[in-house]
C-alpha cells in the first residue's frame, strides 16, 4: 500500500484525471443529498477484508456519493457561507497532501509555516496591527473564537491572580455566531448579553451600560462580530473597541465571515476601530476562496496566545524550548495540517489586487441584489447590507412556503437557499461570497418568488 508501484501509478492517472475533470467543468450541478437508505441501495457496504480496489471506489465516490454532496461552489450556491476556491488554492491542496508535511512545529515545518505566516502578516496588516503581530491557521472560525478566548482568559487570571472572580464572562450580542455561546459552554464561563440598537449594531455605549448594569465582576472579554453570519452586520468596531480599552476587557472581534472586506475599499470604512483588537479571526474558506478548512487566527500579542496554550511534555520539549514560532502553540489543538498553504499559494500566485477584485466583484453583485429586492413588490428587505449578505422576507409567505420554494429550487438545480429566521420571523437570505455569482443568477432565484 505504501510503496508506488504500477497499480498505484494507474490509480494516480484515475484521480488526476477525475480532479481535473471536476476542476475544469463548466457547469457542476447543485447536487442534493440522498436518504441513508437510497445510499446503501446505490453503494451498499464498502469496506470489505479484501478492498474493492481504488478505481471501483472512485467511480462509486464520482457516481454516487460526489453527486449526493451540495456543490458549495456553485454559482446560486447563497445558504449559509459558501466556499469559492480558486483553482490555485485547491490545486495546492492537493499539493500539501501530496508533500507530507507537519505544520504544527517549526522544527518539522518551517518552509510552511513561514509562507502560512506571509498570509496571516497580510491579513493582519489589513486590520493595521503591529508587525509583532501573529498567529495561526485553524480549521474554522469556532476553533479560532474558542482559542482567542482560552487566552484572553488567560491573560484576565494572570491580571487577577489576587482577586479572582467567582465566575468568569464574556461579553457579546444576541447576533454573535452560535460559536460564542459554544466557547462560553466549553469554557464554562458566563455570557452577558448586550442589546444591540435599531440598526442591530453593538456599541460601545451600550456595551458600557449593559456591564455597569450587569455587575458581573468576572467579564474578561468582549465579543464584537464583524459582518454577522445572518444580516453581515458590522458591530461598531471602533467604540467597542475604546471601551474594552478603558476597562481593561480583552477586544475579539469575530470577522470569521465579514473580514474579508478589510481586503475591498468601498466597505473597508465599516471596520474602523478594527486596529484595537487583541484578536481577530477571518476564515478564508467563506470569503476569501480558499478550500475547506481554513481560520486564521491572529493576535496583537502572540507571546500571550503562546503562553496560554502551549502543551508540555517530556516529549514535546525539544520543540517548546526553543523560540521559534510553533504554529500549535497558539490555539487549541497539536497536530495540524499545513491548511493555510493553499490561501498563501492562490495569494502569492494571484497577487492581492486580484482578491481585492474578486471582493468587490461579489459587493457588487450584493448589491444588485439588494436594489433588485427593493424593486419587488412582493419582497422586502430586512436589513440595507454593510456586506455581501443579503436578508429579505417575501410577504405573505409561511415558514412552509419557504421551505417548498427552497426544496423546489434544489430539485430544479436553479440554486441552493435556505431559509432563516430573523427576529422570530422566517425570511430568507443570500450570501454572496462567489466571484462567478452574476446579477442574472440574483435575479433568476428572485424571479422564483412569485
Ligand atoms: C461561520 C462563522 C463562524 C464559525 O466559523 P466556522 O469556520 O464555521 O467554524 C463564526 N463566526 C461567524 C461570524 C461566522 O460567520
Amino acid at each position: 500500500m505504501h510503496r508506488y508501484d504500477a497499480t498505484t501509478e494507474v490509480l494516480a492517472e484515475a484521480v488526476m484525471s477525475y480532479s481535473r475533470e471536476r476542476m475544469s467543468m463548466g457547469d457542476v450541478p447543485l447536487d442534493a443529498p440522498r436518504t441513508a437508505a437510497e445510499l446503501q441501495a446505490l453503494v451498499g457496504q464498502t469496506i470489505t477484508t479484501q478492498g474493492m480496489g481504488g478505481e471501483k471506489a472512485l467511480r462509486l465516490f464520482g457516481d454516487v456519493l460526489a453527486q449526493a454532496c451540495i456543490t458549495v461552489d456553485h454559482p446560486r450556491y447563497l445558504s449559509f457561507i459558501p466556499c469559492a476556491p480558486t483553482k490555485a488554492a485547491t490545486l495546492f491542496d492537493l499539493v500539501v497532501s501530496a508533500s507530507s508535511l507537519y505544520a504544527g512545529t517549526w522544527m518539522e515545518g518551517s518552509g510552511a509555516v513561514y509562507a502560512e505566516n506571509q498570509a496571516l502578516a497580510w491579513l493582519s496588516g489589513l486590520a493595521g496591527l503591529p508587525e509583532s503581530a501573529g498567529g495561526v491557521f485553524v480549521p474554522g472560525g469556532t476553533y479560532g473564537n474558542l482559542s482567542a478566548l482560552v487566552a484572553a482568559r488567560y491573560r484576565a487570571r494572570q491580571q487577577r491572580a489576587a482577586d479572582l472572580p467567582r465566575r468568569w464572562a464574556i461579553a457579546g450580542t444576541a447576533n454573535a455566531h452560535s460559536s460564542i455561546v459554544s466557547a462560553c459552554d466549553v469554557m464554562d464561563v458566563d455570557f452577558v448579553g448586550v442589546p444591540v440598537g435599531e440598526d442591530g449594531r453593538l456599541t460601545g455605549t451600550a456595551l458600557r451600560e449593559t456591564l455597569a448594569r450587569a455587575g458581573h465582576d468576572g467579564v474578561f472579554a468582549v465579543v464584537a462580530t464583524a459582518g454577522t453570519t445572518n444580516l453581515g452586520i458590522v458591530d461598531d468596531l471602533d467604540s467597542v473597541g475604546a471601551v474594552c480599552a478603558e476597562l481593561g476587557l480583552w477586544f475579539h472581534v469575530d470577522g470569521a465571515y465579514g473580514l474579508a472586506g478589510l481586503a475591498a475599499p468601498s466597505v473597508r470604512h465599516r471596520f474602523d476601530g478594527i486596529e484595537r483588537a487583541d484578536s481577530f479571526v477571518v476564515d478564508p474558506h467563506k470569503w476569501l476562496f480558499a478550500p475547506f478548512d481554513c481560520c486564521a487566527l491572529v493576535y496583537r500579542d502572540p507571546a500571550l496566545a503562546r503562553a496560554a496554550h502551549t502543551q508540555r511534555a517530556g516529549y514535546l520539549d525539544v520543540v517548546t524550548e526553543g523560540d521559534e514560532i510553533n504554529p500549535s502553540d497558539y490555539a487549541v489543538g497539536l497536530t495540524r495540517r499545513a491548511r493555510g498553504l493553499p490561501f498563501w499559494f492562490s495569494l502569492a500566485t494571484h497577487g492581492t489586487q486580484a482578491y481585492t477584485d474578486a471582493v468587490e466583484r461579489t459587493l457588487t453583485v450584493a448589491r444588485h441584489a439588494a436594489q433588485s429586492v427593493r424593486e419587488r413588490p412582493q419582497l422586502e428587505l430586512l436589513h440595507e447590507p454593510d456586506l455581501s449578505v443579503v436578508c429579505f422576507r417575501r410577504v405573505g409567505w409561511t415558514p412552509q412556503d419557504y421551505r417548498a420554494w427552497s426544496q423546489q429550487l434544489l430539485a430544479q438545480d436553479k440554486g441552493f437557499v435556505v431559509s432563516t429566521t430573523h427576529a422570530g420571523e422566517t425570511c430568507t437570505r443570500l450570501a454572496v461570497v462567489n466571484p462567478e455569482t452574476t446579477e442574472a443568477d440574483i435575479d433568476l432565484i428572485l424571479d422564483s418568488m412569485v
